[in-house]
Formats: C-alpha cells, sequence, structure tokens
C-alpha cells in the first residue's frame, strides 16, 4: 500500500482540534505543527483524523527517538478529544494555564502576584467551574469596597493535569466516567 498524502480538510480537523499547537501538553510549541501517525502507515495505518496527532517537529523526533513512547502519545490525542468534545480550545489552555500559575494558596500568581478576576474573568472558567476542575474565591480589599476573584484548579483538575502531563492512561477511565 503506497503512502497517501492526507487530505487538507484532515490536516486543518488535526491542527484544529490540537488548537494549532503541539499536543504534548508540556511543550504546546505553536510553530510548524507536523502530523504523526499514530498507527504508522507501514502498519496499514489510515489518514483518519482519529489516527492523527499534530506535534511540534522536536517533539515529533523526540518520539521517533523513542523518548515520547506511543503511550503517552494515544492518552494526548484521547484526551484531546474528550477535552475538545467537553469544552473548547480555550478551556485547554486555560487549565494549563491555571496549572502552570496557582500556588500553594490556590491563586493564579505572575511574577509572584495575585492576579486579581474580574467577575467577568470568573465567568471565562464557568464550564470548567461547573465541571469541578475550577474553582474560585473571592477577595475582598478596604472592607468589601474593591471585590475581585481569583481562578484555581481543583484537587480533581490538578489530578487531570498532572496525569495528563505525565500520559498517564488511567486518566482515561476516569474522564470518560465523569463525563456525562
Ligand atoms: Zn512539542
Amino acid at each position: 500500500m503506497g503512502r497517501k498524502a492526507i487530505p487538507k480538510e484532515t490536516q486543518w480537523n488535526v491542527l484544529t482540534e490540537a488548537g494549532f499547537r503541539c499536543s504534548v501538553p508540556t511543550c504546546r510549541g505553536i510553530l510548524a505543527i507536523d502530523i504523526h501517525h499514530l498507527v504508522q502507515v507501514s502498519e496499514e495505518g489510515s489518514n483518519e483524523p482519529s489516527n492523527l496527532i499534530a506535534l511540534c517537529p522536536t517533539c515529533h523526533a523526540l518520539h521517533h527517538r523513542g523518548v515520547i513512547p506511543k503511550s503517552s502519545l494515544f492518552v494526548w490525542k484521547s484526551l484531546l478529544v474528550s477535552l475538545m468534545q467537553a469544552f473548547d480550545k480555550q478551556a485547554i489552555d486555560d487549565l494549563l494555564f491555571l496549572d502552570l500559575s496557582s500556588n500553594d494558596n490556590n491563586e493564579i500568581t505572575l511574577n509572584h502576584r495575585t492576579v486579581a478576576l474580574s467577575g467577568d474573568g470568573v465567568l471565562k472558567f464557568s464550564r470548567l467551574i461547573a465541571s469541578g476542575l475550577v474553582s474560585y474565591s473571592i477577595i475582598t480589599n478596604n472592607n468589601w469596597q474593591l471585590v475581585t476573584y481569583t481562578a484555581f484548579l481543583t484537587p480533581k483538575g490538578k489530578n487531570l493535569v498532572s496525569a495528563w502531563k505525565a500520559g498517564d492512561r488511567s486518566i482515561l477511565e476516569n474522564i470518560n466516567t465523569e463525563k456525562q
């Protein structure tokens, strides 16, 4: 069986699913994204979107050198599909952002300063909050003169992100049972 080019529309769908970023959650590189066959063409792997994952050239090379195992690629692909069905691209980025920037006191911090959100800012996380992955708290200053909020990952959200980053297969069972 000869190697057929991946149709443009399929490429577009796979790239959109990944938010035009590398599908490796600890990378998320945005330059020059390759499309990798999960099951190789030489092993009868198809050009169906379900068999394709978006990777940056660095992660693609790491995979082919055996540094990134195939099992992790399957987990990341499945999670992107699940998260895109349950949420959207923005929510996926929000989860990773909160994981990067939350301190031990459950506040979003950038350069050690707590980021205060407006009410609209909290609404941005509404779907993640409704799913129990993110929570928020109220920060008041000057005797309730100024009310702002901060958002953070719940223990459930932290578990999801850490298993996601690790490419841990057990996470797939959890996410499928928790999604109604
Ligand atoms: Zn990458």
